[in-house]
């Protein structure tokens, strides 16, 4: 038994750009006891129904837009912060055709470590041309000193690790914070979808009438958060307008039949929703090999 997978990647064409969902790996969640405005035995029935149970396997994913002018990666996987079953994305990438040095631009959809720990490797900026970006209230709220030297024991480590690797970047002058719902480049709009975090930001990529909007962490488990949008987690900041920014999303996706992304749902994370009930069936993406 060799036991091994070849480091992951996806593509497929949107309009003129070319989209690459790159794999960080997965990291094992105890979902059943993180999802929250449930029970962990309500978690564990509905996980059954998928055949799954907890600890989950759950993706972390990147993804790599080619606008044909701009190399844009939209968050970069947990680099060394989130144990060795994750860190995969820069092998991901290369393996994907692509090297580090070409990235012009990295969007965040917000700053907690399984995102933007793949900034720095070894302390140097892993992506050494490119600008950083993300929503400044996302920036004021994880790298403020006083947010961490007043932050419990155990959620002291976010702020460290955010701090850490949005160093360089900053030294450099090369993070650029931006303020809400705002075009980043031709084709790449920010939008914001606060409450997960203070700034929270999915990014609706769109060419040639065709649409993606990369979810980042607007919900986390596949098999119960479409049956169950309420249902909310443990790494919310604010979960009240992290649930409603869910819905509102689910419901613009599923009626307006765009392909959507999340970094959490199971590898290549891209498909289209359904609505169905009070809830919404996920229909991953079709295998497409571009030829
Ligand atoms: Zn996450």
């Amino acid at each position: 038994m060799a036991k091994t997978a070849a480091p992951g990647y996806y593509r497929m064409m949107l309009g003129d750009f070319e989209v690459t969902a790159l794999s960080d790996g997965t990291v094992a969640l105890p979902v059943n006891k993180l999802l929250t405005n449930t029970t962990p035995a309500k978690v564990d029935q509905t996980l059954a129904k998928s055949y799954l149970k907890s600890p989950l396997d759950t993706s972390v994913n990147g993804y790599l837009i080619n606008t044909g002018s701009k190399l844009v990666l939209v968050d970069t996987g947990a680099g060394s912060l989130f144990g060795p079953t994750l860190g995969k994305l820069l092998a991901s990438l290369k393996a994907s055709g692509y090297q580090p040095e070409q990235v012009d631009e990295i969007y965040l959809t917000h700053m907690h470590p399984d995102h933007l720990g793949g900034l720095t490797a070894d302390g140097k900026p892993a992506f050494p041309n490119a600008v950083v970006r993300a929503d400044k209230r996302d920036a004021d709220f994880w790298l403020s000193q006083a947010n961490l030297d007043k932050a419990p024991a155990d959620a002291k480590g976010s702020f460290q690790g955010a701090m850490a690797s949005l160093d360089p970047y900053v030294k450099a002058g090369k993070f650029q914070p931006f303020d809400g719902s705002t075009e980043l480049v031709p084709g790449i709009r920010a939008v914001s979808a606060h409450g997960h975090t203070p700034g929270h930001t999915v990014f609706a990529v769109e060419s040639k009438g065709q649409k993606l909007v990369l979810w980042g962490d607007l919900m986390h488990v596949a098999a119960v958060q479409f049956e169950q949008p309420e249902v909310t987690i443990q790494f919310d900041s604010d979960s009240k307008p992290a649930a409603a920014e869910r819905k509102k999303a689910y419901a613009d996706a599923a009626k307006g039949g765009y392909l959507v992304a999340g970094a959490h749902l199971p590898f290549p994370g891209m498909g289209h929703l359904r609505s169905e009930g009070k809830g919404y069936i996920w229909i991953p993406v079709n295998y497409m090999p571009l030829h």
